[in-house]
């Protein structure tokens, strides 16, 4: 292992719990790699189950003062740490580049998306209500109040390492909760940073405690199964979500899932064509395809195809393939080889069945989890690609002639996370719109991600929403006291 860089040293590397830095109690580290290189950047401590027990036991000791805080004092903590991470934006992009692979513009995208949620949830905290109503027979009053639900675990993917922390650490504190960080063991470089940050914006020791590990299983199922936590915010695989579920049900946790995604992307003949490419650019290639939100089925009217899959092959391989730190690099590496592999798996199986290559398409020699941008046409519709989230910068392209088939098309499947329709007839984008079975819609957009809307899927793609006013609303119980009005 090289030196590593000045923002990597910087980091802490140990465990956070109970406002403490330390190492693990089984004093063991995991290494962190570097995708575009393979090379290890740094280790970082790896804990294990007793190392999630002290991490509750902080959690529970500081749930009562925490709860009892002024909502304004919360608030504030979120909107300097909002300031802190926008000042350090190149420090945080150039470190979650380095773990994760994404091109540093990009990464910069992430950090600013990132400290909105704080921003946002710094203006949600101090607007926590309650109610006040006289019962129907008029012989109660009827008071409403909200509190925080307790000690929540909160468990985040690799591929937006330091957004999914956010969208989760907010409302957790903005509502009056405090927490136990599981980042992904690829990527917990930005969730020790923002575990630093939150320490210097004023968050009290045990509010929130972070440990890293490279064994989720054997530290999450303990905790779950055990009872002290009372509220799951999982993002990740709809696999691991199921087994999350169950853990769950063993002592009731209130659970919020964001799970995996497999977003139709439909283009009608009326659609602005430029305007459909430019949001399947950013659908398919944001993050590099490797996003829960990604364009995995890209249906376009049989009489605009020609049109639309040459101008997004020209866009798509006009792309610069290299290593996020890189000036000019369009599309960093994938997170790791299997992942690599399973999109060259997923783009074998679709041309076997019959699809054909427009660009792309073949694994790369030398160093780094590269994949090219790759255009598939033709794709025929019992390729495996149609049932697998492909998570990679592959546009695979459906034809369709008919609404109702494209839209039955669009359903058939177990996820429903987002969907993308282009059209400029307003009666069918809201028509279709309604009948997707997706929580969110992109309609003439590529991007629906947004702090101040409600983030979530249908069917498997999950259980409650992200951002938005219903954001805080998962870290929140509602508790309702009976008085008697004595009339
Ligand atoms: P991916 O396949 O994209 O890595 P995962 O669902 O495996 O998605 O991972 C998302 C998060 O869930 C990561 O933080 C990972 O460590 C965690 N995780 C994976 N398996 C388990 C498990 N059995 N119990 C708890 N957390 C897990």
């Amino acid at each position: 292992m090289t030196t590593p860089p000045p923002v990597i040293q910087a980091v802490p590397k140990q465990l956070h719990i109970a406002g403490t830095w330390q190492n693990a109690a089984a004093p063991r580290t995991m290494p962190v790699d570097n995708p575009a290189t393979g090379t290890t950047l740094c280790e970082v401590a790896d804990a294990g189950p007793e190392d999630g027990r002290a991490a509750l036991n902080a959690a529970q000791a500081a749930q009562k003062a925490w709860a009892a805080t002024a909502p304004r004092t919360r608030s504030e903590i979120l909107r300097r740490a909002h300031e802190i991470i926008l000042d350090r934006t190149e420090d945080l992009a150039l470190l979650m580049t380095l773990e994760m692979g994404k091109p540093l513009a990009e990464a910069r995208g992430e950090v600013t998306y990132a400290a909105e949620f704080f921003r946002w949830f710094a203006e949600e905290a101090v607007r926590i209500d309650g109610g006040y109503a006289t019962s129907p027979d008029g012989r109660n009053r009827h008071l409403v109040l909200r509190q925080p639900v307790g000690p929540c675990l909160l468990i985040t993917p690799w591929n937006f390492p330091l957004a999914m922390g956010t969208r989760k650490i907010g409302p957790a504190v903005a509502a009056g909760c405090t927490m136990i960080l599981k980042p992904a063991p690829q990527t917990p470089l930005s969730s020790l940073a923002l575990t630093g940050i939150l320490t210097e914006a004023g968050l009290p020791p045990g509010v929130l405690n972070t440990v890293t590990t490279s064994d989720a299983g054997g530290l999450v199922e303990p905790l779950l199964r055990g009872g002290g936590i009372r509220k799951l915010s999982f993002t990740g695989s709809t696999q691991v979500g199921r087994i999350l579920l169950a853990q769950c049900a063993d002592t009731v946790v209130r659970t919020s899932l964001e799970l995996g995604g497999n977003a139709p992307f439909i283009v009608f003949d009326d659609a602005d064509i430029g305007a459909a490419v430019d949001g399947a650019m950013v659908a398919k290639m944001r993050n590099m395809g490797e996003a829960c939100t990604a364009a995995n089925r890209i249906y376009v009217h049989s009489s605009v195809a020609g049109e639309f899959a040459s101008r997004l092959t020209a866009r798509m391989s006009a792309l610069t393939v290299g290593d996020g730190t890189a000036p000019g690099t369009d599309v960093g590496p994938l997170i790791d080889a299997a992942g690599r592999a399973k999109v060259d798996a997923l783009v074998r199986d679709a041309v076997d069945r019959g699809a054909k290559i427009l660009t792309g398409g073949e694994l790369p020699a030398g160093d780094g989890n590269f994949y090219p941008p790759t255009v598939l046409t033709e794709v025929p519709r019992d390729a495996a690609l149609t049932g697998t989230e492909i998570f990679g910068p592959v546009a695979a392209l459906f034809t369709f002639d008919d609404e109702e088939d494209v839209v039955q098309a669009a359903n058939d499947t177990e996820w429903g996370l987002v969907s993308y329709v282009f059209t400029r007839d307003l009666d069918r984008a809201l028509r279709v719109g309604e009948r997707l079975e997706t929580g969110m819609v992109g309609l003439n957009t590529g991007l629906v991600s947004n702090p101040a809307a409600p983030f979530g899927g249908v069917k498997q793609s999950g259980l409650g929403r992200e951002g938005g006013r219903v954001g805080i609303e998962e870290f929140l119980e509602y508790k309702y006291l009976a008085v008697p009005t004595g009339s």
